[in-house]
C-alpha cells in the first residue's frame, strides 16, 4: 500500500514520512479514526514506507496530489508488505471459531482470508466487512490470547530481512483484558528495532494504560473534494449531482459512501425492474408479465421485500405529484422520460389507498414465506385494476 492510494489526508502523510525521515519513529503508535477514514490503510502505507529500501520524495511541488514523500512500491520490502506477506510482518485482528476453523481460533488460521480481504478492499475495511467476508456476521470477534502470545513471540525473534520488526493489531478494542495486559508489557519493554502499529476505531474502549503508552496518530475525516474525485474515479455511471449527494451525506468516511453507492445502483435497477413491471402489466400482456414476476421473484425475500417498499416511495411520490403539482426526486431516478411524465397522473385519490394496502399485504405475506410467484401474480393484477380506476 502506498500512501498515493490513500484518499485525502495529505497532510497527515506528509508529517508521518517527515517524522520516518528524520528517523524519530517511536515504537508504540496508536492510528485512531472511523476505519471509513482510511485507518489501516494509512498504517500499511506507514509501514511499507518505514520498511521501503527507495523511498521517493518529490521535492517542494510534490507529486502533483499533494504528497511530498512515498514508499517506491516496486522493492521486494514494498512488494511483500502491500500484500502483507513479508516475514517481518506480523498482524493481528479479530476472529472466531468458524465452519473450517471450529476450535480454537487465532489470527494465525485465517491470514489467507485476511490478506485477501485487505488487499481487495485496498485497506479500507471494517469489523462487520470482515466477518461478511469470512461468513460469521453474526458472530462476536475477539482478538484473544493466543493472538497475543504469538505476536509476543514473533517481536521477541530477529528481524528476517528489514530493520524492524513491526506488528499491526487491527482493533485492539476487540483484545480481552489478559491480551491487553500482555501486550502492553510488550509495548512498556519492546525489544530492540519493534514496532506497534494499533489501528484502533474506539479510543475510549481501549486501556487507558495502552493510550498513555503510545504515540497518537489521530485521522480525521476525508475532504469532500478527494472523496469526491475518488468515487467519480470509481463510478462513472453515477451521475454528478447523485455523487455529490453521497459524498455529503458519507461525511468523510469512504466505507459510509460505498454503502450508498450500492444502494443508489439498487434504486436503479430497482426503478427499471419498476417501469418494466408497470408496462406489463398494465396491457395485462400475460406472458411477459410473468417473466417480470419471475425475475422479481428471483432476487429472493430480502430483496423482494426491499423492491416492494421501494414501490411504495415511488406511489407516494407519483401522488404528492399528482395531488401538488410538486416534482418528486422518485421520478428523477427513471431513465424512460415518457415513463416518468406519463405514470404519476394515474395515482390519483382514488386509489392510493387501495394501492398500498395490497402492496402492504403482499410484503406481510412475503414475510411470512408466501409462495412469491403467486403473491406477485395476484399483486399485478390488483395493481392493474387499481391503475385502471384513476
Ligand atoms: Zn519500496
Amino acid at each position: 500500500m502506498q500512501f498515493k492510494k490513500i484518499i485525502g489526508q495529505r497532510k497527515l502523510i506528509n508529517q508521518l514520512t517527515r517524522v520516518i525521515d528524520e528517523g524519530k519513529v517511536s515504537h508504540a503508535q496508536l492510528f485512531v479514526g472511523n476505519m471509513g477514514y482510511g485507518t489501516l490503510a494509512m498504517a500499511m502505507a506507514y509501514a511499507q514506507y518505514l520498511n521501503c529500501q527507495n523511498r521517493q520524495h518529490f521535492g517542494d511541488e510534490g507529486d502533483g496530489s499533494g504528497l511530498m514523500a512515498d514508499s517506491c512500491g516496486e522493492c521486494p520490502s514494498c512488494k511483500k508488505i502491500s500484500s502483507l506477506m513479508h516475514s517481518d510482518l506480523h498482524i493481528i485482528f479479530p476472529n472466531t471459531s468458524t465452519k473450517n476453523v471450529t476450535k480454537n481460533p487465532s489470527s494465525a488460521d485465517f491470514q489467507n482470508e485476511f490478506r485477501e480481504y485487505v488487499t481487495a478492499n485496498g485497506g479500507y475495511c471494517s469489523f462487520d466487512g470482515w466477518f461478511r467476508h469470512l461468513g460469521v456476521e453474526s458472530k462476536q470477534g475477539l482478538i484473544n490470547v493466543r493472538d497475543g502470545r504469538d505476536l509476543i513471540r514473533e517481536l521477541s525473534l530477529k528481524t528476517y530481512e528489514s530493520k524492524y520488526k513491526t506488528a499491526i493489531v487491527w482493533l485492539p478494542e476487540k483484545m480481552n483484558a489478559d491480551t491487553a495486559n500482555k501486550l502492553l508489557k510488550t509495548i512498556e519493554e519492546p525489544s530492540e528495532n519493534t514496532l506497534i502499529l494499533l489501528v484502533a476505531e474506539e479510543r475510549e474502549r481501549l486501556l487507558p494504560t495502552i493510550i498513555s503508552r503510545t504515540q497518537p496518530v489521530n485521522l480525521h475525516r476525508i475532504d469532500d473534494q478527494s472523496l469526491y474525485a475518488r468515487l467519480s474515479q470509481e463510478h462513472t455511471e453515477i451521475p454528478s449531482e447523485t455523487l455529490n449527494d453521497i459524498v455529503v451525506a458519507a461525511e468523510g468516511n469512504y466505507l459510509l459512501a460505498n454503502e450508498f453507492v450500492s444502494q443508489s445502483e439498487q434504486r436503479r435497477y430497482f426503478a427499471e425492474l419498476f417501469v418494466n413491471w408497470m408496462r406489463k402489466l398494465f396491457k395485462l400482456d400475460i406472458k411477459n408479465l410473468s417473466k417480470t414476476v419471475e425475475e422479481i421473484c428471483s432476487l429472493g425475500q430480502e430483496q423482494q421485500k426491499q423492491f416492494l417498499r421501494y414501490v411504495l416511495d415511488v406511489l407516494r411520490a407519483c401522488f404528492i405529484k399528482t395531488a401538488t403539482g410538486r416534482p418528486s426526486p422518485h421520478m428523477l431516478s427513471f431513465d424512460d422520460e415518457k415513463f416518468a411524465n406519463a405514470f404519476p397522473a394515474m395515482i390519483t385519490v382514488r386509489n392510493i389507498e387501495r394501492l398500498e394496502k395490497d402492496i402492504n399485504e403482499s410484503l406481510y405475506n412475503i414475510s411470512r414465506n408466501a409462495y412469491d410467484k403467486i403473491t406477485f401474480m395476484s399483486l399485478s393484477f390488483a395493481i392493474s385494476k387499481s391503475l385502471k380506476n384513476k
